[in-house]
């Protein structure tokens, strides 16, 4: 057995940091007019709620932007929550896209919001669509799980 060296497997590159979060009047990472300050922070730092599905979903998709994985797991159903969760430091969010909802508002327990999310890794874009499914615990909404679209038809 040749004695090389072991493959490791991938660390965190040292080399990219994650990406700054934006400034209270920089745009909101989740696409909506609107400023950070005035539209996800607050979900972000607890103040507020999300009042539905779709605006957790997008709540949690700009934490992934800004880096607050503390955001995405306060926000998993405990369910299928993950015990830890590491962002990707190469991976840079670069818009969103909802394309369905169901249900998910003020008056139901359950919803489900459709996107479809674009981002660049080591510098190569890709997208992500995602059909997921979300639930109302303690008043709040939580992520419960997803299904992936293109992977179903890829068999
Ligand atoms: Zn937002």
């Amino acid at each position: 057995m040749a004695r090389r060296t072991a493959r490791r497997r991938p660390a965190p590159s040292t080399a990219a940091t994650p990406a700054a979060p934006p400034g209270a009047e920089a745009p909101c990472p989740c696409g909506l007019p609107a400023a950070y300050g005035d539209c996800c922070r607050p979900f972000h730092s607890g103040e507020a709620a999300a009042p539905t599905a779709e605006r957790l979903m997008r709540s949690r998709y700009s934490a992934f932007a800004v880096g607050d994985a503390g955001h995405l797991l306060r926000t998993w159903a405990p369910a299928t929550r993950p015990a830890t969760l590491e962002l990707d430091p190469a991976m840079r969010w670069t818009g969103l896209e909802i394309t369905g909802t169901t249900d998910g508002t003020l008056f139901h327990s359950t919803g489900t919001v459709t996107f479809t999310a674009r981002y660049t890794h080591h510098g190569q874009p890709g997208a992500l669509s995602e059909h997921s499914r979300f639930e109302k615990a303690d008043g709040r909404w939580v992520y419960l799980d997803g299904t992936f679209p293109d992977e179903a038809s890829a068999g």
